[in-house]
């Protein structure tokens, strides 16, 4: 199988490039990858892994921290009887301390969302990209040459957006980076964008592509009409509800396609056309860690470990994520023979209300099983001690129904005591949030009589 040749022997030397051409920027020359249906079951899919985590391990021990942690394993029992390592113990490693590659081999630096106080730093090579981006281009709606693919995740120090870049261009399509978290792109930008370039691919949280929808509203456009070249949403990064799926999925008139991973590991596990998660099996090793036991499993329900095998920059053996998952090993029809996965997440977290544990999950399910023509797509919750406060958005003339709908829902499925208030449209996301263009201009020091020159250095 070539998938065990990889990086084990030289790779070919490139073309001279033809004259007048520039050379391919740092052109991935990594030998095959194993790809969907090189194994038709979970035994070849362990030898597989076994068969490179030889090299895995032997990059680990590059690796200071690894080295200072104690001897590295050469095999797969050694590597079976290896502890975790933690979020904790990359953020001590901050910035480098797990850098197994001389650091001119370093093709990128990330760090994760939402880390206050030590960031949770990681990096990739060149090689370690083109694992990234075929893991992030594995969808079972595929990115085609013929696509215009809006990347519409952050940029800035996360993969998200990079990730996404890269699968785009390795497949051929045409990219345009819509980043969320750039003013140069509010809401309005990205429905003249999705409408005017024909974007036939999107990748973004859920919650965006119904703030697309609503901005498409504002605009006089209609989403299930107005966007023929749209053929499906890829979205990640947080949880989603069945229910609050099949409405996304109902607005736009196309089908979402979730994907699982994160800033530390890229994508880790993706959907098949059965609608089950997989796990990328054959480019990390999963396993499943019992935080009562402190034991590891194959499957079953608790946090997701997780070890890369084509990861030279910065090896993590046995990496908790700290995601609350459940894993199974049942066949799935689509014949990829990989593990399922179900990420419980945040998801799982709840807050009592009259002693009752209420989920955001739970409630969303409620919320968007309300009949889809009360047009809700917003709303919020608050658990006082003894009433769960729910404000959702609705049209005017819908709005009497919406509060009755969902309280009863509420009582009915949670038993919580309630008090729903329908709001007005544009009280949770404010209307110039969906129609506001900023100026998004270069720096410049002097103005004319009637400018404002308070704009001089704050150019944003
Ligand atoms: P980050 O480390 O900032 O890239 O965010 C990754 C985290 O987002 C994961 O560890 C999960 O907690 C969460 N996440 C990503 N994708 C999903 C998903 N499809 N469902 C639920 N949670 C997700
Ligand atoms: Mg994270
Ligand atoms: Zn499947």
């Amino acid at each position: 199988m070539t998938a065990t040749t990889h990086r084990t022997q030289p790779a070919p030397e490139p073309a001279a490039p033809a004259p007048g051409r520039a050379a391919p920027a740092a052109a991935p020359t990594a030998a095959r990858l194993p790809q969907l249906g090189d194994w038709s079951n979970a035994r070849e899919l362990a030898r597989l892994q076994d068969e490179q985590l030889t090299a895995t391990l032997a990059w680990a021990a590059r690796s200071p921290f690894y080295r200072d942690r104690g001897p590295v394993p050469a095999d797969r029992a050694g590597f079976d009887a290896l502890p975790l390592t933690t979020k904790q113990d990359l953020r001590e490693q901050y910035p480098f301390g797990m850098l197994a590659v001389d650091r001119t081999r370093l093709a990128t630096y990330h760090e994760s969302s939402g880390t206050a106080g030590r960031p949770t730093p990681s990096y990739y090579t060149a090689e370690d990209w083109v694992d990234l981006a075929e893991r992030f281009a594995r969808k079972w709606i595929g990115i085609e040459p013929a696509d215009t693919f809006l990347v519409r995740t952050p940029y800035a120090l996360m993969i998200t957006g990079h990730l996404a870049h890269a699968a785009a261009r390795l497949r051929g399509a045409t990219v345009v980076p819509g980043d969320n978290r750039s003013l140069a792109m509010p809401y309005s930008r990205v429905v003249r964008v999705l409408h005017d370039l024909e974007v036939s691919l999107t990748w973004s949280m859920p919650t965006e592509t119904l703030l697309w929808a609503a901005a498409a509203k504002a605009a006089g456009l209609r989403p299930d009409r107005d966007f023929p070249a749209l053929r499906a949403l890829y979205v990640g990064g947080e949880p989603l509800s069945a229910a609050r799926r099949a409405r996304i999925s109902e607005i736009w008139g196309v089908p979402l396609v979730q994907e699982y991973g994160s800033t530390e590991t890229g994508s880790l596990s993706g959907e098949c056309q059965h609608g089950r998660m997989h796990l990328w099996a054959d480019r990390a090793i999963f396993e499943v860690y019992h935080p009562d036991t402190g034991e590891l499993t194959a499957d079953g329900a608790g946090q997701l470990v997780v070890t890369p095998l084509f990861r030279e920059a910065m090896p993590l053996l046995r990496y908790n994520l700290e995601d609350d998952v459940e894993v199974s090993l049942a066949d799935c029809p689509c014949g990829w023979a990989l593990p399922t996965v179900r990420v419980l997440g945040r998801a799982a977290f709840g807050y009592p209300v009259a002693g009752t544990r209420v989920t955001q999950h739970e409630l969303e399910e409620l919320v968007f099983r309300l009949p889809a023509d009360l047009g809700v797509m917003f709303w919020r919750a608050r658990a006082d001690a003894d009433v769960l406060r729910i404000q959702v958005e609705a049209a005017e003339d819908r709005r009497r129904e919406v509060s009755p709908a969902l309280a009863a829902l509420v009582q009915a499925e949670l038993g919580v005591p309630c008090q729903v208030t329908a709001l007005e449209e544009g009280t949770l996301v404010p209307r110039e949030v969906l129609t506001g263009i900023h100026d998004v201009l270069k720096p410049r020091s002097l103005f004319g009589a009637d400018e404002d020159w308070d704009k001089a250095l704050l150019y944003y």
